[in-house]
C-alpha cells in the first residue's frame, strides 16, 4: 500500500491534493488489490461484464478472461443508469455472484458502489470498491470509501478537470484509505462519432501529478467494440498501469453497453496484443492464474 512520508519544506501545507501529489511520497504507489499489484510496474488487466447478470454466465466469463491472463474481474451489481427504467443492477445478488466468481476462479473483483448505504455490504465482498464517473464528485461518498478498508477505484467525471480528479482521491486518501486507482474512461468534447473522448494525455500528465496508478477504460470511451484495441493499445503505450474492459458472451443480448463488449471468443488474442504493448512499455502483466 502507500507509504505517506511528510511533506517537504518547499511544500504548502494549503497544497489541494497534499497525499495524491507526486512529491508526497518517493516513488510511485503499487496497490495491493486481493493479492494482484497494480502500479510500480505491475500492469493490470481488468476485464468482466457490464452488469452482473447471472451466475453461470458470470462465472463463464470469468473463466474466459482468466485464462488469457486477466488479474482481476470487473462486474457492476448496482448499474448507474442514464434512464431510471434502465436495468439498475442485481443489487446485493450480484455481489454473491461475484463472490461465486471469484471462489470459482481466484480472481479478485471490482465492482461500484453508488450509495454510502450501499458501502459496507460491497466493501463486505469487493476486492476493489468502484466510483464511477457520475460520482466522482459525491463527496459523501467518496468520505464513506475512504473509510473502508479496501482499496478504491476512481473513474473521472464526465466533465470533470485532472485536478477535480485528483482531489476526489484527496477525499479518499484523507480517510486513511491509501488504495486509490484512478480511471481515465474518457470526457464529454463536441466530437459525436464515438461515445466520450479519450484523453491520453490526461493519464500521461497524471503520472507526473501522482504517485498514484492511473488505469484507462476505453471501453466505456469508445462505446464501439471496434474502437477497444487500439484505444487499449494506446493506453498501454502511453504508460498506463493497467486497463478495465468489457466482455461479455453475446453482447447482442447483454442488458447494457453490448455495442461496447468485447466478445469472449475474441478476448485471449486481444489480451495477448495489450500483453505486448505493456511489456514494450516496461510493464509486468501479472498473469497469475491459480491453477
Ligand atoms: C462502469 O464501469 O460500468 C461504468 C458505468 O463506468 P463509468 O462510471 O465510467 O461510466
Ligand atoms: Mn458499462
Amino acid at each position: 500500500m502507500t507509504r505517506m512520508t511528510p511533506l517537504g519544506p518547499d511544500e504548502p501545507a494549503s497544497h489541494p491534493y497534499r497525499l495524491a501529489a507526486r512529491r508526497s511520497t518517493a516513488g510511485d504507489s503499487a496497490i495491493d488489490v486481493g493479492g494482484r499489484r497494480i502500479g510500480g510496474g505491475d500492469f493490470a488487466l481488468i476485464a468482466g461484464p457490464c452488469a452482473i447478470e447471472t451466475r453461470d454466465e458470470t462465472i463463464a466469463i470469468a473463466r474466459v478472461v482468466r485464462d488469457a491472463g486477466a488479474t482481476m474481474l470487473r462486474g457492476g451489481a448496482y448499474k448507474p443508469r442514464t434512464s431510471p427504467y434502465a436495468f439498475q443492477g442485481l443489487g446485493q445478488a450480484g455481489l454473491q455472484i461475484l463472490a461465486d466468481a471469484r471462489s470459482e476462479t481466484g480472481l479478485p473483483v471490482v465492482t461500484e458502489v453508488m450509495d454510502v448505504r450501499d458501502v459496507e455490504a460491497v466493501a463486505a465482498v469487493a476486492d476493489m470498491i468502484q466510483i464511477g464517473a457520475r460520482n466522482m464528485q459525491n463527496y459523501a461518498l467518496l468520505t464513506e470509501v475512504g473509510r473502508a478498508r479496501v482499496p478504491v477505484l476512481i473513474k473521472r467525471g464526465l466533465s470533470s478537470t485532472i485536478d477535480e480528479l485528483l482531489m476526489a482521491a484527496e477525499y479518499v486518501l484523507k480517510e486513511g484509505n491509501a488504495g486509490v486507482v484512478l480511471c481515465e474512461r474518457g470526457i464529454r468534447t463536441f466530437e459525436t462519432a464515438y461515445r466520450f473522448t479519450l484523453d491520453l494525455a490526461a493519464v500521461a500528465v497524471l503520472k507526473t501529478l501522482t504517485h498514484l496508478p492511473v488505469i484507462v477504460d476505453p471501453s466505456h470511451a469508445a462505446g464501439r467494440r471496434d474502437l477497444v484495441e487500439p484505444l487499449a493499445l494506446a493506453a498501454a503505450a502511453v504508460g498506463a498501469d493497467g486497463i478495465i474492459v468489457e466482455v461479455h458472451p453475446d453482447p447482442d443480448a447483454a442488458v447494457c453497453d453490448g455495442p461496447q463488449a468485447l466478445r469472449c471468443d475474441d478476448f485471449a488474442r486481444f489480451a495477448a496484443r495489450v500483453q505486448h504493448v505493456a511489456a514494450a512499455a516496461g510493464e509486468r502483466f501479472a498473469a497469475t492464474a491459480p491453477a
